[in-house]
Order: C-alpha cells, then sequence, then structure tokens
C-alpha cells in the first residue's frame, strides 16, 4: 500500500490565506474550519471550507488529524451550507485528492456547490 503524502507545503495560497497574508470573502469561521467564496466560481454557490491544520489533502486529514479537528470541521461543513441556505434546495461537496481529481491547492478543502441544479455527478466522457 502507497504511503500517504503529508508533505505540505507551507506557502500554498490556503496557507496564506489562514496566515491572513492573502485576503479571502470570508463566510465563517470558527476553531476548526475557516470557509469563503471560491475566487472562480462554479456555480452560483461555491464556497471552500478548509481545516485550520496543516493537511495536505484528504487522504492526509482523515489519517492524520485527531477526532475533534476532523468532526469539527465536518460540522462546519454542514453549518456553512446552512447558512448559505442551501439546505432546502441542495447542495454538493466535494473534495479532489491527489492528480486524478485535478487537485490544485495542496492544502485540504471541501468545495460547496449549490445556487442552481448541478447536473450529473461526474463527467462521462473527456
Ligand atoms: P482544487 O482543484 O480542488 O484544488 O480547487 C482549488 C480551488 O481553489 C479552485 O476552485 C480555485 O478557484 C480556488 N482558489 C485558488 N486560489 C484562491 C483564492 N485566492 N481564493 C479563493 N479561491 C481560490
Amino acid at each position: 500500500m502507497a504511503e500517504i503524502d503529508t508533505t505540505y507545503d507551507s506557502e500554498n495560497i490556503f496557507a496564506k490565506i489562514l496566515r491572513g497574508e492573502i485576503p479571502c470573502n470570508k463566510v465563517y469561521e470558527d476553531d476548526h474550519a475557516l470557509a469563503f467564496h471560491d475566487i472562480n466560481p462554479q456555480a452560483p454557490v461555491h464556497v471552500l471550507v478548509i481545516p485550520k491544520g496543516s493537511y495536505v489533502s484528504n487522504a492526509d486529514f482523515t489519517a492524520n488529524a485527531p477526532d475533534a479537528a476532523i468532526v469539527g470541521f465536518m460540522r462546519a461543513v454542514g453549518h456553512v451550507a446552512r447558512i448559505l441556505d442551501l439546505d432546502a434546495p441542495g447542495y454538493r461537496i466535494l473534495a479532489n485528492h491527489g492528480v486524478d481529481s485535478g487537485q490544485e491547492v495542496p492544502h485540504y478543502h471541501v468545495h460547496v456547490f449549490g445556487g442552481r441544479s448541478l447536473g450529473p455527478m461526474l463527467k462521462t466522457s473527456d
């Protein structure tokens, strides 16, 4: 079984946002998570939720974060969708991990999409 890549680049863009070095359009923040609008939205609502800890990906986060951080983060994702008024119409959450997914930013994040009917879950062809 391949080892999980936990090599964290502290100069990635979300690390800089967490440190307040570059701005974000904040939606929500608590002890475990920060949520902000995606700079290049793919839906009428497109918000990113990131954990405060230094985790590269879903693999790293779920393997190595303390239970309280995982619980707190997942509650924050649900809370963010709620405060965006997406519970009733519905929404999609997505986390890219690694090369096949096209993950661009190497700090774990969950996308929250909503505001319209989101169509098929995945593109069926290239
Ligand atoms: P992923 O491909 O899952 O790594 O998604 C990275 C996301 O981060 C993309 O949807 C980008 O549009 C978004 N993004 C990159 N830089 C910023 C930024 N400074 N503020 C907000 N969103 C960003």
